[in-house]
């Protein structure tokens, strides 16, 4: 949501991002290896493909490699010990757990002052909820966020592999000015290739700079993901973005659009002002009943249009959660230990802050995005349906939105939406590591647990497929039957980066601790 608020507010202070405070280096005793031989011992696999559950395994870790996957019994039967690997130098006993890949976030911000000054703040958030990649435009400024990828690549710092996207223009190393020719679009994406960034994120462009954009990223093997807004997309849908080249689509913009029955540009009400936020975003919602409806021919002809173009669609359906249930959005078990302050005050309906629109949110606005969700998730799912691939992402941290938590949001809206959990995870995992490598032309490095892809995984005692909600840091509250106690199970244990093994949960006292020193500079309880 960032490039909105750099092209169209870039002259207002109030919207300017602060410099966000690079992570401080990873000290001695924030996580441990790699390992020259490091074994996972009796795991249940989910290796991220849709196949199910499978185990017992010992997963053999060299460096930062999967080196191999064994299966080394049945099921509720005692696993001989004799057949199993050799020893490592690093064990973990995973008797129980389960052994997944590590989540990919597909559209990320790390946004700055003063609402979340520190990028460990949000990098804590998503390790400790199993996230090892990050793609994104973390903090808008090419050169800070190529630093910060490096610092990560090379373990200095506590973070997820970055994978830097742009907005074309932006950058404030860029000294060719503003793009208003296709040669100029050309110019800088070749310029922010030659920097390292990976794609392009295009947000509000006129369709001859858009297509440029999208032509000279595809000739040097960069990916493109757009957010179709509402001041362009009366010129470009999603279907004439995916006719370009575009890769992936965020969001919902565009996507209703090419399937208007009795409109071009969505018939606003005669008043709407795009810039007063409630108005933009509870408008935005009555397009559900405007589009040739599921099962039509348009609608499959659509589907069929983009499983051809290999397009990828990245929903962020948790961006938008709130609207459905804002009450249940402010009173999330998450927002007293996660949110620090600074972030909870912009959060709170405010008509300066971005995505803070709740001036006067009544049950109609809530009841027509619960409608727009449902006619939005049957398009998803039957994409998905179709072979469409559908991936997972936060994009925090607005609307009440926060990072790392909004991911596993993101996965339990899209079950709601029909998909098994198993899909979920594979559109988290596999299709998001499709969606960073196709590109590039190169095969997958990681995204499955497989031998020879990077190790970066996650072990969880609880099962994700039986719910979704044991990924929450917070836990799931259960009633233990045997106490009469209610406890609070899940919450990943460990997150593997690199070969490099971190307590999940000790990451997130970390963020605990943040929130609670920020609330004792400020004088509060
Ligand atoms: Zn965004």
């Amino acid at each position: 949501m960032k490039g909105l608020i750099q092209l169209l507010f870039i002259t207002l202070p109030l919207f300017i991002v602060a410099q966000v405070q690079p992570a401080p280096d990873r000290g001695p005793n924030e996580g441990e290896g790699p390992f020259d031989r490091m074994v996972i011992r009796g795991a249940n696999l989910i290796d991220g493909t849709g196949a199910p559950a499978f185990g017992p395994v010992d997963i053999i870790i060299e460096g930062n490699r999967i080196k191999e996957v064994v299966l080394v019994g049945t099921p509720h039967v005692p696993i001989n010990s004799e057949d199993r690997p050799a020893k490592g130098t690093k064990e973990i006993d995973a008797n129980g757990a389960y052994v997944l890949p590590g989540f990919i976030n597909i559209h990320s911000h790390v946004d700055g002052g003063p609402k979340a000054p520190e990028a460990e703040y949000a990098y804590k958030l998503w390790l400790g909820h199993g996230i090892t990649t990050i793609r994104g435009v973390p903090a808008g400024e090419v050169n800070w966020v190529e630093n910060e990828k490096k610092r990560s690549a090379a373990n200095k710092i506590v973070a997820p592999r970055i994978v830097n996207f742009q907005v074309p223009g932006s950058g404030k190393e860029w000294k060719g000015g503003p793009l208003l020719t296709p040669e100029k679009t050309r110019e800088w994406v070749a310029w922010a290739n030659s920097k390292g960034v990976e794609g392009i994120k295009i947000f509000n462009l006129d369709p001859e700079i858009m297509a440029a954009a999208i032509d000279e990223s595809r000739k040097l093997k960069m990916g493109s993901v757009a957010h179709l807004s509402q001041l362009m997309v009366g010129r470009v849908n999603a279907r004439e973005a995916s006719e370009m080249g575009l890769h992936n689509l965020t969001h919902f913009y565009g996507l209703f659009e090419s399937l208007y029955k009795d409109e071009d540009i969505q018939h606003w009400p005669r008043d709407l002002e795009y810039n007063d936020e409630q108005d933009r975003f509870s408008q935005v919602a009555h397009q559900w009943d405007k589009i040739h409806p599921r099962g039509s021919d348009e609608w499959n002809e659509l589907i069929d249009f983009f499983l051809e173009k290999d397009f990828i669609l990245d929903p962020t359906m948790t961006a938008y959660l709130a609207g459905r249930d804002v009450m249940k959005a402010r009173n999330a078990d998450w927002m007293e230990p996660y949110v620090l302050p600074s972030l909870h005050d912009f959060y709170e309906p405010n008509r300066l802050d971005h995505g803070s629109y709740f001036y006067n949110w009544t049950t109609w606005e809530e009841v027509a995005w619960k409608n727009f969700y449902r006619v939005w998730m049957s398009f998803l799912n039957d994409y998905k349906n179709a072979g469409g691939r559908v991936t997972v992402s936060d994009d925090a941290s607005f609307i009440y939105n926060l990072f790392g938590v909004g991911v596993i949001e993101e996965m339990e809206l899209l079950q709601e939406a029909g998909f098994h959990p198993l899909e979920v995870i594979r559109g988290a995992t596999l299709h998001a590591a499709e969606a960073i490598f196709e590109p590039k032309g190169k095969p997958i490095e990681f995204g499955i647990v497989r031998p020879g892809l990077l190790a970066d995984l996650i072990i969880i005692e609880e099962n994700p497929i039986e719910n979704l909600k044991v990924l929450y840091g917070t836990g799931f509250p259960r009633l233990n039957d045997e106490t009469g106690k209610v406890e609070r199970v899940g919450g990943v244990k460990y997150t593997i980066k690199d070969g490099i093994v971190y307590d999940a949960k000790q990451l997130l006292r970390d963020v605990e601790d943040m929130v609670k020193k920020q609330r004792e500079e400020r004088g509060e309880k």
